[in-house]
């Protein structure tokens, strides 16, 4: 049989740490601080809306932007982001984070523009990108900017192909966190090369040591030319709901809204009246990061004592991003022993890209047991190696 797929499927391959997971199964005993979702189950009064609405009959489609309770909560959960939006034709509801992401991409890009995304960087941003037709352009960020995309990198792989810029704070897989300071020059750079930022904030409720979330949004003059992507997933733990939004200028939300429809129709319906509980109870997210700040210093902290490592400390999301270059292993080899030999799965830095070669990336949105159990298993696998 002849081979039916279009260029950009056959090019469309899994992510660099699906073979990692692949071998997961035959290290029953290691600790898994690879996996990137809270280990924490949704909060019960969530699960119980949704089971109401069900039982109420909201088994129906819903609007295609999503219902509009939802939309209102999404409005005042921005507003006190300081960026003010009309739920009625500036919001939409969708799949996580990555129905959002997509649908953006999808209504934005022309085959051959060119969208600027931070290296390292999650593992979707590049291959998101590169199916729906666009080139990604990487810029690098460093260690000793804590991880932070400076504005002065990014103009300068601007070129008259630039259309978008995708910006993720909290990020992964650093841990960075963009303040107003830092957001305020790059959308001096953006507004004078008229460029759109998809400004990812799926981790904005996870912050640490007083870190408030700014949304480069909430910028004078960048309303108008950022989406806001964020989702339930990880600041109220409802990976498995499938529930993000996006909001940003009408005229791009109107076109996503009709590609929602014409893909998916609308959200399920329980999922949203899910999120409408969950943002009424934004109590839930403040306790969750709680925990994971304590969970961050003990993986820091307990990094930093082993001689070889060193760890910078992240203000936001859920990952460390220890630098392991005086071990003078190659991040991939460091992965794969510390898998084998000492019971820890960690994902190799370089799978984020070739900025990330030289660091891992380890989740700490695991048990605080675990976190010392592992932290103890890379000490003493590091200090044999000695
Ligand atoms: N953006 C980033 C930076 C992520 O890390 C993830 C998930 O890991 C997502 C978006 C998508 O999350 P979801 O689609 O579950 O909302």
């Amino acid at each position: 049989m002849k081979n039916f797929f279009n260029e950009r499927a056959i090019e469309l391959n899994q992510g660099a740490i699906r073979s990692l997971f692949d071998r997961v199964k035959y290290f029953p005993e290691a600790i898994n601080l690879g996996i990137g979702e809270p280990d924490f189950d949704t909060p019960k009064e969530i699960v119980e809306e949704a089971c109401q609405a069900l039982r109420n009959g909201k088994t129906h489609y819903t609007p295609n932007a999503g219902i509009i309770e939802l939309r209102e909560e999404i409005a005042k959960y921005l507003s006190s982001i300081n960026v003010s939006v009309d739920h009625n034709k500036e919001v939409i509801v969708t799949t996580g984070g990555m129905g959002a992401l997509s649908l953006a991409l999808l209504v934005l890009l022309s085959p051959g523009d060119q969208v600027l995304i931070q290296n390292p960087q999650w593992l979707n941003y590049i291959s998101q990108v590169k199916f729906f037709g666009g080139t990604p352009v990487q810029v690098p960020v460093y260690e000793d900017n804590n991880f932070k995309i400076k504005a002065e990198d990014i103009e300068k792989r601007i070129t008259n192909k630039t259309k978008v810029l995708m910006l993720n704070s909290p990020n992964n897989p650093t841990g960075a966190v963009l303040d107003y300071e830092d957001l305020k020059s790059i959308a001096e750079v953006v507004r004078k090369h008229d460029i759109i930022v998809l400004s990812d904030e799926v981790y904005s409720t996870l912050l640490y040591d007083g870190t408030k979330h700014c949304s480069i949004a909430s910028i004078e003059g960048m309303k108008e030319r950022t989406i806001i992507v964020n989702s339930f997933s990880k600041s109220f733990a409802m990976t498995g709901w499938r529930v993000g939004f996006a909001s940003g200028p009408e005229e791009i939300i109107n076109k996503m809204v009709i590609l929602q429809e014409n893909l998916v129709a609308c959200i399920n319906s329980a999922s949203q009246y899910a999120a409408v509980k969950a943002l009424g109870v934004f109590e839930n997210a403040r306790k969750m990061a709680e925990v994971y700040r304590k969970r961050r210093d003990i993986v820091v902290d307990g990094l930093n004592r082993i001689k070889g490592i060193s760890c910078y400390k992240p203000k936001g999301s859920f990952y460390a991003f220890p630098n392991i270059k005086e071990l003078g292993k190659d991040s991939q080899a460091l992965s794969d022993e510390l898998m084998d030999k000492a019971g820890v799965i960690a994902i190799p830095g370089s799978a984020f890209g070739s900025q990330g070669e030289g660091y891992l990336r380890i989740s700490y949105a695991n048990s605080e047991e675990n976190l010392k159990k592992a932290v103890e298993r890379i000490n003493a696998y590091v200090h044999d190696l000695c």
